[in-house]
């Protein structure tokens, strides 16, 4: 499996990194963020915002589980840690499969709902306060997405 890395030594450049990856995107592109509390999930969602052209704030939708802006093309921002089970169906697929990006942040939570072939990105703290992104791509689409991206 390919992978790629991004350090980020401060948010504004993983915001500034998402910015770019962001006009990458294509509408039903599935994006799985992975991570512990602060590794930089809602930070690299706040930049694929911008770079969707989403002026309104996006936060953690921590509360609500999904959220929905509207930009080039609309953005689906999902925080599933509150998911009680595996399988509680909220109607995932529906934005899976509709017109905009999904974000998934803790995506491993509803592992069974995933579609197969979607970009994985896992965040970890790294040296001196930095953060380390690696890019999984599952499927042909998130591979050459991977590769344009990382040229
Ligand atoms: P998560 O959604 O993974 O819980 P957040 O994006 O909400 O994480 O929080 C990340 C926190 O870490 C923010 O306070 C941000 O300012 C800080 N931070 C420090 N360095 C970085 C970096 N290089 N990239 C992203 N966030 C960083
Ligand atoms: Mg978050």
């Amino acid at each position: 499996m390919s992978q790629y890395k991004f350090i980020s030594t401060q948010p504004e450049k993983t915001t500034e990194f998402a910015r770019r990856f962001a006009e990458l995107l294509e509408p039903g592109d599935v994006i799985a963020l992975e991570g512990d509390l602060g590794a930089g999930k809602t930070t690299f969602t706040k930049g694929l915002a911008e770079g969707l052209g989403i002026t309104r704030n996006v936060n953690s939708p921590t509360f609500t589980i999904i959220k929905e802006y509207i930009g080039k093309m609309p953005l689906y921002h999902m925080d599933v840690y509150r998911v009680q089970s595996s399988d509680e169906d909220l109607g995932f697929g529906e934005y899976f499969e509709g017109e905009g990006v999904t974000v998934v942040e803790w995506a491993h939570l509803i592992e069974d709902q995933l579609p197969p072939q979607l970009l994985t990105i896992y965040l970890k703290h790294g040296e001196n306060g930095s953060r380390v992104l690696t890019f999984e791509p599952s499927g042909e689409r998130y591979e050459s997405l991977c590769k344009e991206l990382f040229k």
